[in-house]
């Protein structure tokens, strides 16, 4: 749909519609907002690409990161996963399926076993191989598994459909399927030139969303540090000795059950913006996954596919206004955690534009920690 002249105009602009630019307009909407929502699917988007692993605890190497602001906040947002879901799918007709049966992390071999126990935790409770066997039966007979109670998975393809019905169905949000070519901010607020042509969009706020393509947008205040990182995956029939109930990390790869098929990832690769898959890639997943579930060694592909994640130096998302340009907010940046963090980071996009207290503490997303390095 193209802005009639001279309608294009509201409290906020988001631009980039990927899970994060989605979930911020449904937020806003929700708060009483108008929102203009500029963007369009193009290759290589992070959100459908992902796994839609919730995983905050995942990626910890210390057994006190707990008490971590940037931990908080993807606890925090993932407690706020279940009833999120459900009023998006009251809202939406959409249901989004959400695994929550925990996430087993194994150790293959002693040595790794002594590692990731030193993780133990009030998230995190370790499992002996016989215990590891008996919840998933498929698995190879590893050293045992660190198993985090509280992790889980979303169904992102599911989230998005949810997020774009609810889209389509709020009187408040205007969806303008087209490119953001350049950002004019001001005193006032902020006009978007669209690369269609069509009318320029005025807002008293902008929100930039645009993965890992934000830096293509010309007239921004500051250059943003995140680069493309790809992710390849792909996804094998859950049947017979296949069937799987819990994500399953290993160190060289991970498993993903989704109703019918089982996802296998992930690579972190600098390609560019090549969102292609490589066989090489794929092949090496294969091997890390079938290390600990060896039915994945002969199982036929039924899918495979790459997306672009937007990665910052830190992998924390840049989330918060400019130092310069109170009317622009950057939500972008997500990294490896973007569909963890969606529903928190839609919710702390209305404090940013309401001027509320965020619900949580921002301090480790400011742009400026980064123009401080150089
Ligand atoms: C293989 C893989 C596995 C992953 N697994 C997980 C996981 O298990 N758990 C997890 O939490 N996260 C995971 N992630 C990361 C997660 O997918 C991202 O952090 C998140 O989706 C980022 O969302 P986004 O909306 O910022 O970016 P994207 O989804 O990339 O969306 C960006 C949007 O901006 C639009 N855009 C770009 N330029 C412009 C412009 N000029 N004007 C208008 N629009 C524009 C694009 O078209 C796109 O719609 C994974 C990612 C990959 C690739």
């Amino acid at each position: 749909m193209t802005a009639p002249a001279g309608s294009a105009t509201a409290d906020v602009a988001v631009v980039g519609t990927g899970l994060i630019g989605l979930a911020a307009a449904v937020a806003l909407a929700e708060r009483g907002l108008d929102v203009l929502l500029v963007g369009q699917p193009r290759p290589g988007e992070s959100s459908p690409a992902g796994a839609g692993m919730l995983a905050p605890s995942l990626e910890d190497t210390n057994p006190g990161a707990s008490a971590d602001p940037v931990h908080q906040f993807a606890v925090a947002s993932l407690a706020r996963y279940p009833g999120y879901l459900q009023s998006l799918t009251d809202r939406s007709g959409v249901p989004v399926p959400l695994n929550r049966r925990g996430i087993l992390r194994v150790a293959l071999h002693a040595s790794e076993a002594d590692t990731l126990r030193q993780l133990q935790g009030a998230n995190a409770h370790w499992l002996d191989a016989p215990d590891v066997l008996a919840i998933e039966p498929g698995l190879a007979p590893v050293a045992g598994a660190m198993f985090y109670p509280t992790g889980g998975a979303v169904d992102n393809l599911a989230l998005l459909e949810a997020l774009a019905a609810a889209i389509a169905r709020s009187p408040r949000i205007r969806w303008i399927r087209t490119d953001v070519r350049a950002i004019a901010v001001n005193g006032s607020g902020a006009t978007c030139a669209t690369s269609n042509g069509g009318t320029p969009v005025r807002s008293a706020h902008v929100v930039l969303a645009a993965g890992a393509w934000v830096n293509g947008i010309a007239g921004l205040p500051r250059l943003l540090p995140i680069e493309p990182y790809r992710g390849q995956m792909f996804s094998v029939a859950a049947t017979g000795a296949a069937v799987l109930r819990h994500v399953v990390y290993g160190p060289d790869a991970y498993l993903v059950p989704r109703g019918d098929r089982v996802l296998v990832g992930a690579t972190m690769e600098r390609a560019g913006f090549d969102a292609d898959t490589t066989d090489e890639a794929l092949a090496s997943i294969r091997s890390g996954a079938a290390a600990f579930w060896p039915v994945v060694s002969t199982a036929t592909t039924t899918a495979k596919w790459a997306g672009l994640r937007p990665v910052t130096p830190d992998l924390l998302p840049i989330l918060g206004r400019d130092p310069d340009h109170p009317s622009l907010i950057y939500a972008c940046g997500h990294s490896r955690n973007g569909i963890l963090m969606a529903p928190l980071t839609g919710d702390c996009v209305v404090a940013l534009v309401t001027g509320d207290a965020p619900p949580a503490d921002l301090s480790a997303f400011g742009v400026a920690r980064f123009s401080r390095d150089t």
